[in-house]
């Protein structure tokens, strides 16, 4: 019997992690595993708490080749939901192509590590609403088969292009209530899918984007999965891109945290856009052209994490619109070119009770981070 197991770690609300990186402390790819979390409540979860677990990954069905390490596949242009314009001149590159050699840039070390020290003092909604999480987060009163898990997995993750994880949360929980209601134990199982109206489908999901095209999309590829892959979701490259909706950063993601295969870096739009901010990538494309760049340096070890760390960073603290640079320690330093001086006048002679309004947006308490930022003063 396979079961999802979870491990959770001791609360530690005053002391954070120090986080120290080195190109040595890299080469150990087991320390930074990015297999799900568990039994977190979306409500009442307290920012300290980290989860780390293991998903038990079942016997292999007949079509399963988890030794594939060379992947030469054809990966679609177009192919992720909502992302049409923003892909369409792009040149997308090969997964399994040989990289070029190219250095690590000077800056990434130091601020990958300001980014990961900000991050243990801040609960992003990717923490908590994440694809990887909604599964955990959803299904707190039953045990989740390592099979659902996975399905419910890549279900998320074809909801959430063009759409916050808040929302894509709201279409998921909507989904699950009304399939217990109707008697599936599992909320979201690929039997669901494929029972339930599109247009009914269509109404559990509306409240994200593109929804018509996505209850489209899980309808064919629950039918796909069924027929093809033994009910369960596909533990490669080519199988997951072979599905409707499906593009190269869903199937990264996909393999990352459904069948711990890191074969690839999950690059979004706050990847993408940091990773350019930060001078990290040269190309002025989109996410594939930045994946590639990224992977052409990036120590394997990073290749899990990255994802979290930079999107929670770019929810919080550096967003497109309304970055705090006045609460974020790269501000203090000559690393970030994209700094709003203007902004960090304009703190410098508010009052406590100014800066208390201007921070009642913020969705996670700012206190460690003016802390963080009065010591660096
Ligand atoms: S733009 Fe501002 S918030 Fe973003 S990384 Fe630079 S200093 Fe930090």
């Amino acid at each position: 019997m396979n079961k999802v197991k979870a491990e959770k770690k001791a609360p530690d609300s005053e002391i954070l992690a120090e986080v120290k990186l080195t190109e040595e402390s890299l080469t150990d790819t087991t320390s930074h595993s990015s297999i799900p979390s568990t039994k977190i409540s979306p409500v009442r979860v307290k920012p300290e708490i980290k989860e780390e677990n293991e998903v038990a990954i079942p016997p292999s069905p007949k079509k399963r080749r988890i030794n594939t390490p060379k992947i030469k596949i054809e990966i679609k242009q177009e192919a992720e939901i909502g992302t049409k314009d923003e892909t369409k001149d792009e040149e997308i590159p090969q997964a399994g192509e040989e990289p070029k050699y190219i250095p690590v840039p000077k800056n990434f070390f130091e601020i990958y590590e300001h980014v990961k020290q900000m991050r243990t003092k801040v609960i992003a909604p990717v923490d908590t609403m994440g694809c990887a999480e909604i599964p955990l987060t959803l299904n707190t009163d039953i045990e989740l088969t390592p099979r659902n898990y996975r399905f419910q997995l890549l279900v998320s993750l074809m909801l959430s292009s063009q759409t916050k994880d808040e929302i894509n949360y709201i279409a998921m929980s909507n989904m699950k209530t009304y399939f217990t209601e109707q008697g599936y134990e599992q909320g979201i199982t690929i039997d669901a899918i494929r029972w339930v109206d599109e247009k009914k489908l269509d109404q559990l999901i509306y409240s994200v984007g593109f929804h018509t095209r996505k209850a489209s999309f899980i309808k064919k590829a629950a039918e796909i999965l069924a027929s093809e892959w033994d009910g369960d979701v596909p533990n490669t490259v080519e199988g997951l891109v072979a599905l409707p909706g499906v593009g190269p950063k869903m199937a990264f993601l996909t393999l990352q945290k459904a069948w711990n295969l890191t074969l690839g870096i999950g690059v979004d739009t706050h990847v993408d856009r940091l990773s350019k901010m930060w001078r990290w990538v040269k190309n002025k494309k989109g996410p594939e052209q930045t994946r590639a760049e990224l992977e052409s340096w990036l120590p394997k070890s990073l290749w899990n994490e990255i994802n979290p760390e930079l999107v929670g960073f770019g929810q919080s603290i550096c967003l497109p619109r309304g970055r705090r640079c006045d609460l974020c320690t790269l501000s203090k330093t000559k690393l970030c070119p994209n700094v709003d001086r203007a902004l960090l006048k304009k703190v410098a002679v508010m009052t406590p009770e100014e800066r208390k309004h201007m921070n009642r947006t913020l969705r996670f308490d700012p206190e460690p981070l003016i802390k963080d930022m009065e010591d660096l003063a």
